[in-house]
């Protein structure tokens, strides 16, 4: 797994974790509880003093995030479009346990599908 640096553009702090690729995470900053945003790789992290560029960056971020966003919302849907294809496909085939534990499966791959796609504060539906 590769790792990206969050901030928490308040606090001028730092951590690394797992990538998400923009998609929501459950991750928080440590002082303030905020949520954190997932820095691309090639972005610095200033030193906690430097207010200037910490201001830079938040603003950097807050540019970015409109069009990241709603690619991740476009990605999201489209992977929601081809989970129900695979639902109703699934649900054509004559009863078994592999048609009920793919139907099972593809109803918890779109329920975090819509959970980790809506980002923004935008719905997928
Ligand atoms: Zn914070």
């Amino acid at each position: 797994m590769s790792c990206r640096t969050y901030i928490c553009t308040r606090c001028h702090s730092a951590r690394r974790a797992e990538a998400a690729g923009g998609l929501k995470t459950d991750l928080r900053c440590a002082g303030c509880s905020g949520p954190l945003w997932e820095l691309s790789p090639m972005c610095r992290v200033p030193r906690k003093s430097d207010t200037k560029s910490w201001k830079k960056l938040a603003e950097a971020v807050c540019r970015s995030a409109p069009a990241m966003e709603s690619f991740i919302r476009r990605r999201g849907r489209e992977l929601l479009r081809q989970i129900d294809r695979e639902t109703e496909a699934f649900s054509a085939h004559e009863p078994s346990s592999l048609r009920e534990e793919t139907l099972k499966d593809l109803k918890k791959e779109r329920e975090r599908v819509l959970k980790r796609y809506a980002v923004g504060g935008y719905t997928l539906e």
